[in-house]
């Protein structure tokens, strides 16, 4: 676990102590205890002046191990802090040579060390946050004194990583190797050793106060646009805040508080369970399968979600052809994307050159048979089965005969795609979200026959161009749309039933929503659910509830932000939502041509009738194989829907509710509202036994 080696240089002998700990040298019980121990002989052997500390393999240390938290794993001794101290209270200098990353705890423990000397290539962070907890082993407190408040607030509360060149202009690290890492740490460490001037610390007293007393202020508020509703970022702050007026020990009291408050709590539960439902999904259903290489990629279509998708492509470098149905339409796409490009070089997210090299990515064309050595094919036109069964069996006819063939559609069967081609083990969906270039949620969809290799492929496809894929099976909407269609539909009846669109809205970003349903319909388009309405009218039960607030809202012309009015008005080149009197009395009459008697709705029955709408449905999604876990619904939640993180997602939020409450409340909503709300078998079966959906 460590392995230590010493070093005989030409001024002194130096113990160089290597963390080994694969795959990302965590520092659980077993790695603190070995630690300890090396460190505590190190110490103790008289011949060695000098102790560097570094991680074997391509990182220094990922950090803390997060499966222990919560066990008692976590209180076993020695505990990070412990060692930090040692480290820091070693009579001979100790030096982190940090290779690659350090992470978290890694990089707490890197700051309890002397020095710090780092490659070239490596990077820093403490990325806590956004697991819902801080730095608990003297980060919030070592770090300002070591690099000031502002970076120290920005680094914390951000969770993101820093390079080895901006860890060296903050004075994170003391120097950037540039030859031999181990051999540079050593000599800096002997150096320090030969040294009068007594050893380095970091400094016991209150840090300098900020130039700007607001920072903290503003920190706060862009906190909660970043992480809405996560307590984590505010109790990091105020653990930063408190080293202007405590010592270290104090101030490492508090922050050892905080920490405790934070990794009991649900938000942080629900945290980690993402963090982990993100990597299980991410892992190939069957890891024998190999990938194919993907070089070269089709798009059909470069509206809304092709040109998006085109982008998301050449960002990663790989070299797109855009194929639309004229050419009107395609300079129209093109036009979209370059202003895309653009808003982010005046943002400065992105250079001028970059631009350019990823526009040049992207060949534009009228002619299918330009699309005839691509690897693959991605389908974004109209959603409309003919138009798209024309276009696979196009493709179907220039394409290479290895070619993968990928629709982007929201709702439709993947197997009828499919069967317009003579290739079905290569057909399969790919459901991007809007937009396509920022949202990092993929439904990859199987249908029938569609290959392990081609799914692998897919996959492999994803990570490169930094999306979350999840596994899905064929029905209508995949997991997520078909979830949304039980939720938004209680929000409707809500509506009839007597709340205002703005209650309903309001009362689930209150729940933590990025928006909710009535505002969502709004930016996506009435017209779209209205089409899918209109088709299922035909063999929709009549004895079953339907509302229709929402057709008669389409019916006036009203879809939403791009014809400035749906379920709210908008004012010109704004997306605020503000509430319309006529969408009230509508609502009424609605209500009143159905009989409903309104009533006041409180704002829980708004939050249980949506969110348990989704959980319900989301069973049934399990039962039927739709989708793999139930970590795989939370995900598709978290990452595609706007669903609080620190509520773990629908599924994790059921369990933590609990499912026999979950349930009671689903049986008094069958009977007051009939059998669209009959629970699913799978919910009942978890709830009579005790236990959980994350226990399936
Ligand atoms: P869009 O109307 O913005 O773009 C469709 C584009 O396809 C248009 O530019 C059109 O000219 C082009 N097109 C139509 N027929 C064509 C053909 N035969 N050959 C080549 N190009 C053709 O639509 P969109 O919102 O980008 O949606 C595209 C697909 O993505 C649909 O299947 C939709 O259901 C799905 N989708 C949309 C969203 C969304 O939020 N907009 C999200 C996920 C999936």
């Amino acid at each position: 676990m460590i392995s230590k080696q010493i070093k005989i240089l030409p001024t002194g002998q130096v113990a160089i102590l290597t963390i080994q700990n694969p795959p990302v040298n965590s520092l659980g019980s077993a790695l603190r205890v070995a630690l300890g121990k090396a460190l505590n002989e190190a110490i103790a052997d008289p011949g060695v002046l000098a102790i560097v500390l570094t991680g074997a393999g391509k990182l220094f240390s990922g950090g803390a191990d997060i499966r222990e938290f919560n066990t008692p794993l976590t209180s076993q001794k020695p505990l990070l802090r412990d060692l930090i101290s040692t480290l820091e209270n070693s009579p001979k200098p100790t030096v982190a040579a940090i290779n690659g990353i350090a992470l978290g705890g890694g990089l707490e423990l890197a700051l309890g060390c002397h020095y710090r000397v780092a490659d070239a290539q490596a990077s820093f962070g403490l990325p806590e946050v956004k697991l819902g907890v801080l730095p608990g082993a003297g980060g919030t407190q070592r770090l300002p004194r070591l690099i000031g408040v502002e970076a120290a607030l920005d680094i914390i509360t951000s969770g993101d990583s820093i390079n080895a060149d901006d860890g060296l202009r903050y004075g994170l690290i003391d120097q950037i190797s540039v030859g031999d890492l181990v051999q540079e740490a050593c000599q800096l460490g002997l150096l320090a050793a030969d040294s009068t001037e007594g050893m380095r610390r970091l400094s016991r007293g209150p840090v300098a106060a900020p130039k700007d007393p607001g920072v903290f202020e503003v920190a706060r508020q862009q906190a909660g646009r970043r992480y809405r509703g996560c307590m984590a970022p505010l109790e990091c702050i105020a653990c930063i805040e408190k080293t202007l007026t405590s010592d270290l020990d104090e101030g490492l009291e508090f922050e050892r508080e905080r920490f405790q408050l934070l990794v009991n709590d649900d938000q942080s539960k629900a945290q980690r369970h993402v963090f982990f439902a993100e990597r299980a999904a991410m892992k190939l259903p069957d890891a024998d399968v190999q990938p194919r290489p993907i070089k070269h990629v089709g798009v059909v279509g470069a509206g809304t979600m092709g040109g998006g998708i085109a982008m998301s492509l050449a960002n990663a470098g790989i070299p797109v052809v855009l194929l639309e149905r004229d050419q009107a339409a395609l300079d129209r796409g093109w036009k979209v994307m370059k202003d895309n490009y653009a808003a982010s070089v005046k943002r400065k997210k992105l250079d001028q050159f970059a631009m350019e090299q990823r526009l040049a990515l992207i060949k534009r064309t009228v002619e299918y048979q330009d699309l005839a050595n691509v690897d693959l094919v991605i389908e974004a036109a109209f959603e409309d089965m003919d138009v798209k069964k024309e276009i696979f069996s196009n493709l179907d006819i220039v394409c290479k005969p290895e070619v993968i063939l990928a629709s982007n559609t929201s709702r439709l069967d993947i197997n009828v795609l499919a069967a317009a081609t003579s290739r079905r083990s290569h057909v399969i969906g790919t459901h991007f979200f809007s937009p396509a270039n920022v949202m990092r949620l993929l439904e990859v969809v199987q249908g029938a026959e569609t290959s392990p290799e081609v799914i692998a492929t897919l996959f492999n496809l994803a990570r490169v161009i930094g999306k979350i894929p999840v596994l899905v099976g064929v029905c209508d909407g995949f997991v997520g749309n078909r979830m949304v269609s039980p939720y938004t539909r209680e929000a409707h009846f809500l509506l009839e039933e007597g709340a205002s669109p703005a209650q309903v809205d309001g009362a689930l970003r209150r729940f933590g929503m990025a928006m909710g349903p009535l505002q969502m319909g709004d930016m996506a388009g009435l017209d779209i659910s209205w089409a899918a309405r209109k088709r299922m009218a035909p063999t929709r039960p009549a004895h079953i509830r339907y509302s229709s607030v929402a057709d008669r809202i389409c019916e006036m012309g009203r879809l939403g932000q791009k014809t400035k009015n749906g379920f709210y008005r908008y004012e010109e080149g704004s997306r605020n939502p503000i509430p319309d009197p006529m969408i009230d009395e509508l609502i009424k009459e609605c209500a009143l041509a159905a009989g409903i008697q309104r009533r006041e709705i409180s704002d829980a029955e708004i939050i249980q009738r949506t969110m348990y709408a989704l959980v319900n449905e989301g069973a049934r999604i399990l039962e039927e194989g739709i989708a793999q876990r139930s970590s795989d619904i939370d995900v598709i939640y978290v990452a595609g829907y706007g669903f609080p993180i620190f509520r773990g997602g629908p599924m994790f939020y059921a369990d933590t509710v609990g499912l026999p409450e979950v349930l009671a409340t689903i049986e008094r909503f069958h009977a007051e509202h009939g059998e669209l709300w009959t629970p699913a078998p799978l919910l009942k079966e978890l709830a009579s036994s005790g236990r959980k959906f994350s226990d399936l």
